[in-house]
């Protein structure tokens, strides 16, 4: 069975970056059995209530400004999934949320810069889910439980956000520029807490974690990683597949549960 996946899309410069966070989501597709269709979760689609796109074909959205002309040049034109759009409206409304369809969004860079990497030809069926940042980590770890099932349907939940996010630190002029210490202490407990699978630390993290407001000011970047711990299942086990930084502020790191 496929396991959810949590990866770090960074800055959207991550798809032209050469940097170690690149160069291990480039090979993590082929690493995968190959998914029937992929479920993305990104930071970057934020609404009052869970919404999913349904769409012959995915439009690539281009929502960030000031950024190389080769970002706005590129293209993820993956097929969308009306089959996995009903079936994650399903889920959803039989565990009592009220999703909503969009029949005409597209991809986000948070969703298609990693995408780029992992599947370069675009040719596994995506649908988005959006998150519900004004909610609770705990809403989103059930939104992940309620979609658990999928995974048995061969289909891969991926959470896309950034383990630590503070925009206003980054080091803007230097991909690796060095960690301040709070993102390290930050993402330590984080990791510790992943791995002994303490789903009520993690849902408290705002209080519990150290320096958890400066890693994360806003939290839509981390709602993605609760929705991939649920969709791990009950006793999901995490693994780290990755970690890195850019930018000093943005921990690069990526996690499987299953
Ligand atoms: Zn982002």
């Amino acid at each position: 069975m496929l396991p959810s996946l949590f990866v770090s899309h960074g800055a959207p410069t991550l798809a032209l970056d050469n940097c170690p966070a690149r160069q291990f989501l480039m090979g993590l597709g082929a690493e995968l059995p190959r998914p029937r269709a992929i479920l993305a979760v990104s930071a970057h689609w934020d609404n009052s209530a869970p919404i999913v796109n349904r769409v012959a074909v995915n439009s690539t959205i281009h929502d960030f400004s000031g950024f190389p002309e080769a970002l706005y040049r590129m293209n993820y034109p993956a097929p969308g999934s009306c089959e996995l759009a009903d079936r994650t409206k399903e889920l959803l409304t039989a565990a009592g949320f009220r999703p909503r369809v969009d029949e005409a969004r597209g991809l986000d860079h948070g969703a298609w810069v990693p995408l780029t990497l992992m599947y370069p030809s675009a040719d596994v069926p995506v649908v988005q889910l959006s998150i519900q940042s004004h909610l609770s980590a705990e809403h989103h770890l059930r939104l992940g439980r309620t979609l658990a099932p999928l995974r048995q349907e061969n289909i891969l939940l991926l959470g896309a956000g950034s383990f630590s996010h503070n925009l206003r630190l980054m080091d803007r002029r230097r991909l690796d520029g060095p960690e301040p210490q709070w993102v390290s202490d930050f993402s330590e407990w984080m990791h510790r807490a992943l791995m002994e699978g303490r789903c009520g630390d993690l849902i408290s993290y705002r209080k519990l974690a150290p320096y958890a407001v400066q890693a994360h000011p806003e939290e839509d970047h981390l709602m993605p990683l609760f929705v991939a711990l649920g969709a791990g299942g009950e006793d999901a086990a995490a693994k780290r597949l990755h970690s890195s930084t850019t930018y000093g502020t943005l921990r690069m790191d990526d996690y499987a549960f299953s």
